[in-house]
């Protein structure tokens, strides 16, 4: 079938989104698979659409598009968008090719989870946030051929990023201002200067497994945004590093409840200025009969890791020699701490109610 062309603008008549994304919906139903959308800023274009024709995937030629051209796209959808484009290119791609022959808006590969997405010029803020994959799917790609705005790659859960830095000598940060923040998951390749990221990050040297799939990818994206002839510059490793959470034992410091008051809930907090802590419980918590709650230890199943001592408030849990555990009923407040904190439910909360009624 020929491919079909739909103008988003006739004898000054623009048509509205939902009529051009009806109208594609018609002629999916039609069994068409090629469009030609010369858009007039009307958005979601390519995104959820799906072919009709067994074996045969969508095609999506796209000038002038508005916001969210391929959201939420699926696997067998490849979109090619001449020009630049708004926010939100390829928001929650799903699997489809995506490639922008420009410049991107804020937000492009907004939480893609799966496909691909090329991009020949920038992106602009939080570019990349929110990227996620799940092992079931092809893992999400989002190339980027220059530079990112600020707040990119934010709560990035997984997938793979590549900013190139073409182009970008003079700037401090190819990936602009506090990028990063929240990532715990993925990998961002990146070419060029980088300051600014996140303390929860590390900027690494390539490994040879990094290398090569810089250099297969490199020759589709290229290839894509018809740029071939930058391989040589952008696949000098000498400019790269790739950035990585770091483990989570080396994110957080774990400290005890009740070192946590000491040292940042008052002192170094923010009514630290105002407030001293001698470090008693509130005299209205109840303790003895009155709690609502009582723990009550299981010996079989303590492996003695001392945490529950540690985090108890109020210094109720005591051991012994013989490593048997015990709560102080007159210091115990129920607040179940060490319930929550046991890694092997050694304590558990027995309802005082009664008592107290
Ligand atoms: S319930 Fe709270 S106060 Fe009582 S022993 Fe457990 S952690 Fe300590
Ligand atoms: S936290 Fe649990 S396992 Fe660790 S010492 Fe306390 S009761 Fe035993």
């Amino acid at each position: 079938m020929e491919k079909v062309v739909i103008n988003g603008i006739e004898n000054n008549d623009r048509m509205s989104t939902q009529a051009l994304l009806q109208l594609i919906e018609e002629k999916l139903e039609e069994g068409y698979t090629d469009f030609e959308i010369n858009a007039c800023g009307q958005h979601d274009i390519g995104g959820s659409a799906w072919s009709r024709t067994e074996g045969k995937e969508l095609n999506f030629y796209i000038t002038n598009p508005g916001q969210r051209v391929g959201a939420m796209a699926r696997k067998g959808t490849n979109i090619f968008v001449n020009g630049s484009t708004p926010a939100d290119v390829g928001w929650l791609n799903s699997g489809a090719n995506i490639v922008v022959k420009g410049d991107c808006g804020d937000t492009a590969g907004h939480c893609a989870a799966s496909g691909k997405i090329y991009v020949s010029g920038r992106v602009g803020t939080r570019s990349g946030a929110l990227m996620k994959h799940d092992p079931k799917f092809e893992t999400p790609q989002f190339w980027i051929l220059k530079n990112t705005g600020s707040f990119s790659f934010e709560f990035m859960g997984g997938g793979i990023a590549v900013v190139c830095g073409y182009d970008c000598a003079g700037l401090k940060s190819v990936l602009g201002k506090r990028s990063c923040v929240g990532m715990v998951g993925g990998i961002i390749y990146v070419r060029g200067n980088v300051a600014d990221i996140a303390k929860t990050v590390s900027l690494k040297e390539l490994d040879d497994e990094d290398k090569k799939f810089l250099k297969s990818g490199m020759k589709d994206f290229l290839t894509a945004i018809d740029k071939k002839g930058l391989a040589d510059t952008l696949l000098d490793f000498s400019e790269w590093h790739k950035i990585e959470p770091l483990p989570t034992e080396e994110k957080v410091k774990k400290v005890s409840v009740r070192e946590f008051r000491k040292t940042q809930w008052i002192e170094g907090g923010i009514f630290g200025d105002f407030i001293e802590d001698d470090m008693s419980i509130y005299p209205l918590a109840a303790t003895g009969k009155g709690r609502l709650r009582q723990p009550v230890w299981n010996k079989e199943l303590c492996v003695d890791c001392e945490l529950c001592m540690k985090n108890c408030p109020n210094s109720a849990i005591t051991k012994d020699d013989n490593k048997i555990y015990s709560s102080c009923d007159d210091k115990c407040i129920g607040c179940s701490i060490c319930e929550t904190v046991c890694p092997k439910a050694a304590w558990t909360m027995k309802n005082n109610q009664k008592e107290v009624d």
